[in-house]
């Protein structure tokens, strides 16, 4: 079953006096330095080894004496660490994926220079001693497949282009607001109907009366509103998604005009969609222009209406028996989708697919997340540019024939909407890693 994180509040039910908003505003700006600190001295190209997991920042940050000069108690000051630890791990998430993006987008790279790259940004240590300059020394089981892909390119060339790429995208986080913090269990009491929060005077307690009565155990946000006198406290919670028995699990979809989806097992749903679409657009493609030059007193519009909406009718039947169907079979917990494109690409009639298969398309779309809705699946729409051009092995570009995807730098061969649905799957992994990033550091021992 999927646990999602969905964050509560608290707040203060009495106005905080301006002396204790002032004592609990001083840890807010201590964090605030100890997090640039951090992103100073970890943030930038060379520190990416330290990063991953973390200890040796924390080892080095704990002789650096900053909490000493500072008087922070370590509750905070190892806690604001892994914030900007965080923060600095999502930005060479970002980092990495706007590069990939443009090693997928170049117009003048080989498909082995693209390769390469990839294979050098997916190996850490590969990675790691690229971007220093130096060179990779490779576990045993990597070494043949980095051989094999340092062959028929100029690797000195695409390092060079590596690093600048990074360099020109990789932002050294900083922040000038200090207007809460984070604190931990060991940091704060739950009692007298509010909560006691450790302050930097040792063994002091600040009590702030509450407006529930509700106890947390997990680590909080304080967030700070000083001209109103005002705290109010996030707390992450975990919520255990319901789905109807047996759901879970994560499906990758293919959404198509001809069949409406394809599974990433390649498993096909709304196969005569296009019948049902076609009736309908051919029809109103008849109709419409007789329909338009008399429109006024025509005996005609009633029998178009009627005729148009019992195709329509007929095509809305298809399409929620085969979403049912769908969902029923695969009985997912999670969807991926590709982000419907902003243009749609001019078909054969450009008036008639304005007016008809969009709507259509947006109609599958809306069925299919309502009805993910009611029975609590997950919808993430993933970046679509790309996908169907992409091979879901190795992450080249390949070629489509025949409704083949076949890549020629690892042989893959697969159904195209199953490789398009395979990288859907991937995509989708590859952000929910991403956005999951913030809760894994609380999971991290301190
Ligand atoms: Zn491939």
């Amino acid at each position: 079953m999927e646990t999602i994180f969905k964050t509560v509040y608290q707040y203060n039910k009495v106005p905080i006096p301006a002396a204790d908003m002032e004592r609990l505003q001083e840890i807010a700006r201590d964090c605030r330095e100890v997090r640039n600190y951090v992103y100073g001295r970890y943030g930038g190209i060379r520190s990416l080894p330290k990063i991953y997991p973390g200890y040796t920042v924390q080892n080095e940050m704990t002789k650096s004496g900053l909490r000493e000069r500072l008087g922070l108690p370590s509750v905070y000051f190892y806690l604001a660490i892994f914030d900007a630890l965080g923060d600095i791990k999502s930005q060479w998430a970002r980092t990495k994926s706007l590069v990939e993006k443009n090693i997928r987008d170049h117009p003048n790279m080989t498909p082995e220079e693209k390769h390469y790259l990839r294979f050098v940004m997916k190996q850490g240590q590969c990675f790691e001693a690229v971007l220093a300059g130096e060179k990779p020394v490779l576990p045993e089981n990597w070494k043949e497949r980095y051989t094999a892909v340092c062959e028929k390119v100029d690797t000195h060339r695409l390092n060079q282009y590596l690093r600048r790429q990074v360099r020109r995208h990789l932002r050294v986080p900083h922040t000038d607001v200090a207007d809460g913090f984070t604190v931990s269990p060991k940091g704060y009491r739950y009692a007298d109907h509010g909560i006691y929060i450790s302050m930097k005077e040792s063994r002091k307690r600040l009590f702030i009366l509450l407006t529930d009565n509700n106890r947390y155990t997990r680590q909080v946000y304080v967030s700070l509103h000083p001209e109103k006198g005002k705290v109010t406290i996030h707390i992450p919670v975990e919520v255990k998604q319901k789905h109807p028995a047996g759901y879970g699990g994560e499906v990758g979809l293919a959404l198509g005009l001809r069949c409406m989806f394809v599974t990433d097992h390649g498993n096909a749903y709304g196969e005569n969609y296009i019948e049902y679409q076609s009736a309908l657009t051919d029809y109103v493609r008849k109709r419409l222009p007789r329909h338009r030059k008399n429109r006024k007193n025509n005996p005609g519009t009633k029998k178009y209406s009627a005729q148009k909406s019992r195709l329509e009718k007929a095509m809305h039947t298809y399409v929620n028996a085969e979403i049912n169907r769908m969902l029923e079979t695969e009985k997912p917990g999670v969807l991926y989708i590709p982000k419907l494109p902003a243009t749609p690409k001019a078909g054969v009639n450009k008036r008639m697919n304005a007016t008809v298969s969009m709507w259509q398309r947006g109609f599958v779309r809306s069925r299919l997340t309502q009805k993910c809705r009611e029975r609590s699946v997950e919808v993430v729409e993933v970046f679509g540019k790309g996908i169907s051009a992409e091979c879901s092995c190795c992450g080249a570009g390949g070629r489509k024939d025949g409704g083949i995807f076949s890549c020629e730098t690892c042989g893959l061969r697969m159904p195209e909407r199953q490789n398009a649905a395979v990288n859907a799957l991937k995509r989708g992994q590859a952000l929910r890693e991403e956005k999951r990033e913030p809760f894994n550091k609380e999971k991290s021992s301190l």
